[in-house]
């Protein structure tokens, strides 16, 4: 088994450690002997359909989320968009969640064009408005996702819109609805940075399962001793006064 990641815009959309998430996702391939290969793709690089298994997108100021923006109407976009017909898993944190939308308006009015894979759209209030910031725990499938979040943008998701999951202590997507991310088939939204997923070790192994899955029917991952992720993620918790199992 092998598995190519590719890594959107290290150099544009890489803030409060979403660079773990890529990681993790290869030590927990090379842990189980799934071979990785990761690939950085920047403004202008463009990919086939069924070269990438899983792309990741993390967040970034919004003069970087701009060029990415405008990055992502041209090709690299819809190498993206190919990539995601063919069944690759696309995870976008915070800023990059924004892009896999319609369009995000920031601060000043800016409509920054987005990928449209997911029925939401974001708009920042303005800057006097509060930002969305600190930790955050969201009820995912039964079980919980822990994170950082640091935004101004709000979303709204749309009628066809599904969230990731419902807010436990913190903002979400618009600190109005409780709902928090959105999940389209193999596109996930949220706004969970932090690194999100060595300490999701569950979430993690949710993306790795899909496109494991993808390349060989029925293929299992191997479990792992995730006795530090767990304690990571309860420290997580934690700090917002929840303790794991309530
Ligand atoms: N620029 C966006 C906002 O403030 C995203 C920020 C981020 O990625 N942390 O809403």
């Amino acid at each position: 088994m092998k598995l190519k990641i590719g890594y959107l815009y290290p150099d544009l959309m890489n803030i409060y450690a979403d660079r773990g998430n890529v990681e993790c996702l290869r030590r927990r391939c090379e842990w189980r002997g799934i071979a990785v290969d990761v690939r950085a793709i920047t403004v202008g690089v463009t990919f086939a359909p069924d070269e990438l298994d899983i792309i990741l997108l993390g967040g970034g100021q919004d003069r970087q989320q701009r060029a990415a923006s405008e990055d992502l109407q041209a090709a690299t976009g819809d190498s993206v968009r190919g990539a995601v017909e063919a069944g690759a898993v696309l995870l976008g944190i915070c800023g990059g969640y924004q892009l896999l939308g319609s369009a995000y308006i920031d601060a000043d009015g800016t409509e920054l064009i987005g990928l449209g894979l997911l029925d939401l759209e974001t708009r920042h209030p303005g800057f006097v408005a509060a930002r969305c910031i600190g930790n955050i725990a969201v009820d995912w499938e039964g079980g919980i996702l822990v994170g950082f979040e640091n935004h101004g943008g709000r979303t709204y998701p749309g009628p066809t819109a599904a969230p990731l999951g419902r807010v436990l202590a913190g903002g979400g997507n618009n600190a109005e609805d409780g709902t928090e991310g959105s999940v389209l088939d193999r596109v996930f939204g949220t706004y969970l940075h932090g690194s999100l997923l060595p300490k999701n070790p569950h979430f993690a192994d949710h993306l790795l399962g899909l496109a494991v899955e993808r390349r060989e029917a029925g293929y299992e991952l191997e479990p792992l001793d995730d006795a530090a992720e767990w304690a990571a993620h309860r420290a997580a918790l934690a700090l917002l006064g929840i303790r794991q199992g309530e």
